[in-house]
């Protein structure tokens, strides 16, 4: 295989495994440049792909080429390099049989995709009067709804965090939906992840400062899921001017993100106590009775019915988050349209069952190391060697504990895993996290969403 048919093929898994509007801005113009001994080269168009690339995609780029040579991948380099005209295509249209999924999740997510309004990012299907509230959501949705009434006034700027599929996203486009219909304001809703792809399109094309231009004059600023911004510092950079040009002007901003500014790692302490000066509020997890209330509100709006016992027990074993519960109900709705009839209680328990064990099985210590890693931005190596650096003694002790609490592992194969300690040093590890996560919401927090994501895909 040529260096190009062999990038195409990669291409290709990598494809199946991040987000199509990633997919697009991160891996075009690249290419394999060089092999040798288990070093593949990989040709990016610029500097900030290259750092995004190696931070963020570097797992799957070695997982794809793996599966796709014979040889032993070890490790990739990333240089700036040209892009061989007439070579790769931007998406490669043709994937082999064995890797297509029947379903591939892109496809569900380009047609919502397709309804955002690309002048303001804005998805219409966000609105207030289809968010639902509860206890769990109160604080947030009261928050928004006094940022729309006086907006750049109430809570600048307004940080909104919690777990995934809780309703940041939809909360904070709800916002911008209902400004632009009261005021007619200006409204610009990016995520980090896009506005990173804008910010290098821009330099490379030179338009930086038409981008600047066209962030600092809006009048409402949202950027969706900013945990992402701490990994290069130049969006940081761009990011804080922009977000002083706007405050200084009582311009408003929201900010959502997985977890709150403390939590997230290499976040410049002036971006950090920019968010902390204004309102941070999290959105915590819908409790039984508000899951009951969500279930019907939403087969109501699919125009679908579902008998009493049918939405108790889905509620009752869906606990997570709204997206699972949409997940749940959109199976539902399936099997009734079906069958034509709703489900029963019994089918319901059947189709609820595929969907809450699926997840479990596709986890392992590699991956619990992994992503704890990830999430506190440390090497690997650094978990599984015998260092004793201060930042690494509680990110190693919470991957102990999900290794007892998530896979059962032994405490002498934690230890072992786990920087060749012995079995009483993983015992104490896991006493310890065990105790601290009774008192400790940020913790619990912190856990959870590792937890989720070291059972996604
Ligand atoms: P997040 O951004 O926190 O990951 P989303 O905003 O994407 O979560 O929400 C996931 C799904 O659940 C979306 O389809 C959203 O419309 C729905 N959803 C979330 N919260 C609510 C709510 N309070 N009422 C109605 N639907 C909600
Ligand atoms: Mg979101």
């Amino acid at each position: 295989m040529d260096y190009q048919e062999l990038w195409k093929a990669a291409l290709g898994e990598i494809e199946l495994a991040v987000p199509r509007p990633s997919f697009i801005t991160w891996f075009k113009e690249t290419s394999v440049s060089g092999i040798s001994e288990g070093t593949i080269t990989i040709a990016v168009p610029n500097g900030f792909a290259k750092e995004w690339l190696q931070s963020k995609y570097n797992k799957f780029i070695i997982r794809a080429l793996r599966n796709v040579t014979e040889d032993k991948v070890r490790e990739i380099t990333y240089v700036i390099g040209k892009y061989p005209q007439g070579s790769v295509e931007n998406k490669p249209k043709e994937r082999s049989p064995k890797t297509r999924p029947l379903v591939s999740p892109n496809d569900e997510m380009q047609l919502k995709d397709l309804q955002v309004n690309p002048e303001t990012g804005l998805n219409p299907r966000y609105t207030f009067e289809n968010f639902i509230v509860g206890s769990f959501n109160e604080l947030a949705n009261g928050a928004a709804r006094a940022v729309v009434q006086n907006l750049g006034l109430a809570y600048n700027p307004l940080f909104i965090f919690g777990g995934v599929g809780l309703g940041k996203t939809h909360l904070i486009q709800a916002i911008g939906n209902e400004v632009i219909k009261n005021h007619g304001s200006k409204v610009r809703c990016v995520t980090s992840e896009k506005y990173m792809g804008e910010i290098v399109e821009a330099l490379s094309n030179q338009t930086i400062n038409q981008l600047k231009e066209r962030y600092r004059k809006v009048d409402l600023l949202i950027m969706d899921d900013i945990q992402f911004i701490a990994r290069t510092e130049k969006m940081q950079e761009e990011f804080f001017h922009t977000f002083n040009v706007l405050y200084q002007q009582n311009k408003q901003i929201i900010i959502s993100s997985d977890r709150p500014p403390s939590a997230i790692p290499t976040l410049e302490s002036r971006l950090r106590s920019r968010f902390e000066g204004g309102c941070l509020i999290d959105i915590g997890e819908p409790d039984f009775e508000t899951r009951v209330t969500i279930l019907k509100a939403k087969a109501n709006e699919k125009g679908i019915f579902l008998p009493e016992d049918v939405i108790l027990h889905t509620a009752a074993v869906i606990k997570n988050n709204i997206r699972e519960l949409e997940g749940a109900l959109a199976r539902l709705t399936l099997s009734a349209r079906a069958t034509s009839l709703p489900p029963t209680l019994e089918e319901t328990k059947k189709i609820l069952e595929q969907v809450t064990q699926a997840p479990k099985k596709f986890t392992s210590p590699k991956k619990v190391i992994r992503v704890v890693s990830d999430f506190y931005e440390i090497a690997e190596k650094e978990l599984i060697n015998p260092s004793r650096r201060k930042e690494i003694v509680k990110p190693r002790q919470i991957a102990m504990y999900i290794l007892r609490e998530e896979l059962k592992c032994s405490y002498p194969f934690i230890g072992e895993k786990l920087g060749k300690k012995d079995h009483t040093t993983a015992i104490h590890a896991c006493k310890k996290i065990d105790r601290e996560m009774k008192t400790n919401a940020d913790l619990q927090n912190e856990i959870k969403l590792i937890k989720e994501k070291i059972y996604s895909v």
